[in-house]
């Protein structure tokens, strides 16, 4: 795993990595939206930190292991809508794009639900529209 520093995040955010899902991902910092949560969970994935995804996944529907598989390739990510509609839900929309081993690009088109306890968001179960 590869420390986030000043190269772009993966997420896409344009900022730097270390100004951006970095200190999330490092754990000295804590997601203050929903989006910014599901942006450091994408950035998890590219960066294959199991940890953190089990970590920021809701204890309700968090599965007992994560099994990442090495093949797959994050092309980008875009967050189409984010929507805060009770004080501590909220939905994300988002389209991410992979590649596994040498096949063709994957799109991967889910909306979020995400959950706020005790201050921290925890992502809850996606649908795909
Ligand atoms: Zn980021």
């Amino acid at each position: 795993m590869h420390a986030m520093t000043s190269m772009p995040c993966p997420c896409g955010s344009g900022r730097a990595g270390d100004a951006c899902c970095g200190p999330l991902l490092a754990g000295t910092a804590t997601a203050t939206t929903a989006e910014a949560l599901m942006r450091s969970r994408y950035s998890a994935y590219v960066r294959g930190a199991r940890d953190y995804l089990l970590a920021s996944w809701h204890p309700s529907t968090r599965p007992p292991t994560l099994e990442l598989d090495e093949n797959v390739r994050w092309l980008g990510l875009s967050v189409k809508r984010h929507e805060e509609g009770a004080p501590d839900a909220a939905v994300v929309e988002f389209v991410a794009r992979y590649r596994i081993g040498g096949g063709s690009a994957v799109r991967l088109h889910e909306a979020s639900r995400f959950v706020r306890e005790g201050g921290r968001w925890y992502y809850l179960d996606g649908t795909f529209p």
